[in-house]
């Protein structure tokens, strides 16, 4: 470890990212550059995993950095921390390496005082702007540092209000404010038990060391967990000199996207506000203006900004997200990062990149996340529902999509009733981060106040959720849980719908449709599928899930379970008949039912992969999900089998498995009952065989054996398998090929996998279950008690979302070794859920895997990663 704790903006560059966050490491590029930047200085992330290496304590060797860097700032800036003649101000902020908007906390003013306040009012003549951030200070760092609600500061400001007979913050002049300082000190006094810090620095250590904290606060956890960042990269914090946008009508703050996030567009996206602080742009609290406003008002600093904008585009050869201020007419950018943007506006973004030579394919390849175009694939409103629904009230179109649910009025009541299975649309004031898990479990999202660039806007768009902000008219009573809408009240039982499009929110339930994917995914989807090396399959039981698939990139099927074939109503008895069988007589009678069924199906799916590769699973039933419950399914069963209903309900007793995802599943059926076996071979076979005939298609089926652990079940299925496909080849007179693998999914399978390889000509990874037995977890019920382990940081990720690398994929690994030992030749895949997961797809290319397989709409997605990891790691 790097024993420097703190670098001036003008020590550092844009390549120390992992140092000095993004956030840190773009002011110092920008000082570089010398863009006007408010100077200051940033301490390390370093410093902050020392913070907790060392039991949540900021240690001395950091602190007396930052006091020596503070005097460098001082000397640079002409002010100092508690002058009388120029007071220094600084900004207090997080910066980790990868961007996590609002999830840690920020402090604003710090360095006033009783003392500066006054300096302050004095040096801007200007004593109601002094007063009004001396006590947006004393709330911030009440609420950050020491964990004083902010409500409490609010009710005493909307008391003052009151007492004024005012309505806006605004209104209230200087000595109002002077008079509301001393009662935010006095309730800060109540609440701590001691006086607020005047001493700036104290102020600024305490911070400091609040911003850390905050790298561990429970919705900066959740995002990490979904953007797979992890814990041990640690924030940055840097320290800035404060500017001013509220000194009154020569100033003001805003935020710039250098194009359109929603759309892509090449246009700057800019809006901001006079008279205010950064705050009051983001958070929402009020509608912001247009920057043709600005163009109009204030044209010389136009003409700065956009030459800024530019630069600043052109240098980091990406779209900018950025902050600047006005004060007293001179311009400021406080940051600037690469910005957030839609599905569509990312493809479109790179497409236009590489067109106007900025990026290579390769680099704009790298620039978009595959998790992101999950959003290009779901579902917008079907157009008669559209046109039969009353558009009831119209806000800004912050985050496209299409979205139906019933009202919901806070976060917490959509996590609840999201879980409960209800489709729910959140309808806030204006979100807080601190609503991150109702925003991830509404469908939709709708906000009174705020800008495009206001939070919800931001966090929507980042998770593809579809989100319509700024609806001035909507009138929220959030305790009575109802809100009013163009005359109308409608209630926690109602539906909308919201258009993220077009920012028209609907009166009621609308159906949805599939989308349309526009030419930049094709483009952008091309350049991927060249790169890599991977092949992408999917995982798809049916023929309309196979043709979804095709339609989304699939090469082939990964994995087909045939016991999904079986879900529908009408087919699930004869799957039932089957296991409760108890004679080779009665279960050779039900497979005779499933026969024709399996057939007709494989005809479907072949059809419709046409040339492409198909692996079919023998049939993996975990007995728990198919055997009868219900009395009254029980009793048609057992008509239908002629048997008593005594009779069928103590079988079934009888096969009750006190472990059933690791009970009598897998080939262990084939191995207890071959003729199940037999049937399927047979299926599968002979659909190949009337496809090949009617369509031409050279198929080579795959068949594959579950649940192996042994090689000798494996060699007795297999023999099973070849004997009835070769007879049926012979008998048809067809010249056709075929293969039989397995799955490796039990941790046995895979540390014999050189055994296991002299009877299977493939291996196709079972994540899912290879990650159940390694871990011990039960697939059903992990998620209960993963929770747990979040919270305490025993594991920071789902394994069975992303693959657990370090155990999970060291069998992998090691299975992959030993196949190719044996069979040099042998095809490998994975088909587990981690198949469409980005750091998975990563991590089995780098493995060598020949293909992943995943769900038909992952299937971009693994497709782009899959050439990220080619980039990144070339085997070509
Ligand atoms: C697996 O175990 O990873 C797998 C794909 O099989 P299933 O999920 O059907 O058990
Ligand atoms: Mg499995």
């Amino acid at each position: 470890m790097n024993n420097k704790f703190v670098y001036l903006f003008s020590e550092g560059n844009a390549s120390m990212r992992n140092l000095l966050g993004g956030k840190g490491a773009n002011l110092a590029e920008m000082t570089s550059l010398e863009i006007p930047v408010p100077q200051g200085f940033t301490v390390t992330t370093e410093a902050c995993n020392k913070y907790y290496d060392d039991n949540k304590i900021i240690a001395t060797e950091v602190v007396n950095q930052i006091k020596i860097k503070l005097t460098e700032l001082e000397k640079i800036t002409g002010k100092s921390f508690g002058s009388i003649k120029a007071p220094l101000l600084v900004s207090v902020r997080s910066g980790a390496r990868a961007s996590m908007p609002g999830m840690m906390d920020t402090i604003l003013n710090l360095g006033l005082n009783d003392t500066t306040v006054e300096v302050m009012a004095k040096l801007t003549n200007n004593p109601r702007f002094a007063y009004d951030s001396y006590r947006r200070f004393i709330q911030m760092f009440a609420d950050v540092v020491m964990d004083v609600k902010k409500i409490k500061f609010e009710n005493l400001m909307d008391e003052m209000k009151e007492a004024k007979g005012v309505k806006f913050d605004t209104e209230l002049d200087a000595d109002d404010l002077k008079e509301l300082v001393k009662r935010f000190k006095a309730l800060y006094l109540k609440e701590k038990g001691k006086e607020f810090p005047s001493d700036p620095k104290i102020q600024l250590i305490e911070s400091i060391t609040a911003v850390f904290r905050s790298w561990d606060n429970p919705r900066a956890n959740i995002y990490r967990r979904m953007n797979d960042i992890p814990g041990n990269w640690g924030t940055a914090v840097s320290v800035q000199e404060m500017v001013f946008g509220n000194k009154g009508e020569t100033s003001g703050t805003g935020v710039a996207f250098s194009r359109n996030p929603s759309t892509g567009e090449k246009k700057i996206y800019a809006e901001y506000l006079m008279n205010a602080q950064g705050e009051d742009v983001v958070a929402g609290i009020r509608t912001p203006q247009p920057i043709s406003k600005l163009e109009r008002d204030m044209p010389k600093i136009y003409e700065e900004f956009m030459g800024i904008v530019n630069k600043l585009e052109n240098h980091y050869r990406d779209m900018q997200d950025m902050e600047f201020t006005i004060e007293d007419g001179k311009l400021y950018f406080l940051q600037t990062r690469n910005g957030k943007r839609t599905a569509q506006a990312a493809l479109k973004i790179a497409v236009d990149l590489v067109e106007e030579k900025m990026l290579t394919k390769e680099e704009a390849i790298l620039k978009v996340d595959p998790k992101q175009l999950d959003s290009l694939l779901h579902p917008n409103f079907d157009a008669a529902g559209l046109k039969t629904t009353p558009i009831i009230g119209n806000g800004l179109p912050a985050s496209p999509g299409a979205a139906c649910g019933k009202v919901c009025f806070t976060a917490e009541e959509a996590k609840e009733r999201e879980a409960n299975g209800e489709k729910i649309v959140l309808v806030r004031l204006e979100t807080s981060p601190e609503d991150i898990e109702g925003m991830i479990a509404a469908e939709g999202i709708l906000t009174v106040r705020g800008g495009m660039t206001s939070h919800a806007a931001v966090v929507a768009r980042g998770m593809g959720t579809c989100c319509i902000a700024g609806c001035g008219e909507l009138k929220v009573n959030e305790t009575g849980k109802t809100f009013e809408l163009n005359g109308k009240t409608y209630t926690q039982n109602d539906y909308i719908s919201l258009d993220g499009s077009t920012g028209n929110i609907y009166g009621g339930q609308i159906n949805t449709v599939e989308p349309e994917i526009s030419g930049h995914f094709e483009t952008f989807m091309g350049w991927a599928d060249k790169i890599r090396s991977l092949k992408v399959r999917t995982n798809a039981d049916t023929p309309k899930d196979a043709a979804q698939a095709v339609k989304f990139g699939a090469e082939g099927i990964g994995l087909c379970r045939t016991e999904h074939m079986f879900f529908a109503e009408e087919r699930i008895a004869a799957v039932r008949e089957m296991i409760v069988a108890k004679t080779e007589e009665q279960r050779r009678k039900a497979l005779d039912k499933i026969l024709p069924m399996q057939r007709e199906d494989f005809v479907g799916i072949y059809e419709a992969m046409e040339f492409r590769p198909v692996t079919i699973r023998f049939l993996d039933p975990p007995l728990h999900e198919f055997l009868p419950t219900e009395t009254d399914d029980i009793i048609a069963l057992a008509k239908e089998m002629g048997i008593t209903f005594e009779e069928l309900k103590s079988t079934i007793e009888s096969l009750h498995e006190f472990n059933p995802m690791m009970g009598h599943r897998g080939c262990r059926l084939a191995v207890s009952y071959p003729e199940i076996a037999e049937m399927q071979t047979r299926a599968i076979i002979e659909a190949a065989i009337y496809v090949k005939r009617k369509k031409g298609f050279d198929i080579v089926p795959e068949l594959m054996i579950p649940l192996v652990g042994e090689i000798k079940e494996l060699k007795y299925v297999k023999d099973v398998v070849v004997k009835i496909a070769d007879e049926i080849i012979a008998k048809e007179g067809v010249d056709m090929k075929y293969l039989v693998g397995t799955m490796i999914e039990i941790p046995r399978a895979a540390i014999t996998a050189d055994e296991i390889a002299k009877e299977a000509e493939f291996f196709s990874f079972g994540t899912n279950d290879l990650t159940q037995m390694t871990f011990g977890f039960s697939r059903d019920d992990a998620g209960t008690f993963l929770k747990n382990y979040y919270e305490k940081k025993i594991y920071e990720f789902d394994p069975f979302a992303k693959l657990d690398q370090t155990g999970v994929g060291k069998l992998v690994k090691m299975a992959v070794e030993l196949g190719r030992a044996t069979r040099p030749d042998i095809k490998l895949g994975i088909c587990g859920e981690h198949g469409g997961d980005p750091s998975s797809v990563e991590f089995c290319h780098n493995i060598g895997l020949n293909y992943v397989s995943c769900s038909p709409f992952r299937v971009p997605l693994a497709r782009l990663a899959a050439a990220q990891a080619e980039i990144n790691n070339p085997r070509k």
